[in-house]
């Protein structure tokens, strides 16, 4: 299955929720706050009742698309948090978020996951010192993450050094806003991940 290019708020209204897909920019003006029907031609129509299977479906799609990651990734990184010992539905969150690609816009070197994904793949980091340019990378506590060095004298990551006073990282996340770089403290706990899903619904949706 190809990637997504199209129109990145037409997945939100499809969704009906904001999904955050621009990043910061979601912020400042949203798309959905002024047209809020889902896409296509029935789209402003009244809405079907949805069975259970739409339902979990649907919040699948929600967490899928939020992170950016293709349907076979996804449905992989579950079959990892359901091995690992624990809640699945927070290994799952778990993994998502320590995916390399997530790790670069969480720690303000990007403004979206789409950028940032753009951005490892063209090799402008490393982690633990060696250049890392798979976006689905997936990152464990004490792994550092840093620009490598000849790309910090590009003019994209001058201008980004500069911002990075203005962003905030999450606890789990330390930043040396000089040396460009990061360290992951810890696995994110569910209470630490501001996110709008019931992801015990993807979890049913993997296991009906
Ligand atoms: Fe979604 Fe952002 Fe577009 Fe709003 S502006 S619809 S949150 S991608």
């Amino acid at each position: 299955m190809a990637r997504y290019t199209g129109p990145v708020c037409k997945l939100c209204r499809r969704e009906g929720v904001k999904l955050f897909l621009k990043g910061d920019k979601c912020i400042q003006k949203c798309t959905l706050d002024r047209r809020s029907t889902r896409p296509g031609q029935h789209g402003a129509s009244r809405a079907r009742k949805e069975s259970v299977y739409g339902k979990l479906w649907r919040e699948k799609q929600r967490v899928r698309r939020t992170y950016g990651v293709l349907e076979r990734q996804f449905s992989k990184h579950f079959e990892e948090a359901a091995r690992r010992p624990g809640k699945t539905s927070e290994n799952l969150l778990q993994i998502l978020e320590m995916r390399l690609d997530n790790l670069v816009y969480r720690l303000g070197f990007a403004d979206s996951r789409a950028q940032a994904r753009q951005l490892v793949n063209h090799g402008h980091f490393e982690v633990n010192g060696r250049k890392t340019d798979i976006p689905s990378f997936i990152a464990k506590p004490n792994d550092v993450i840093t620009v490598r060095e000849h790309s910090k004298s590009m003019e994209y990551f001058k201008a980004r050094a500069l911002l990075l006073d203005q962003k905030s990282i999450p606890s789990w996340l330390s930043l040396d806003k000089d040396a460009l770089s990061g360290r992951v403290l810890s696995l994110p706990s569910r209470a630490e991940l501001e996110l709008p899903f019931d992801e015990q619904l993807v979890i049913e949706y993997y296991q009906r």
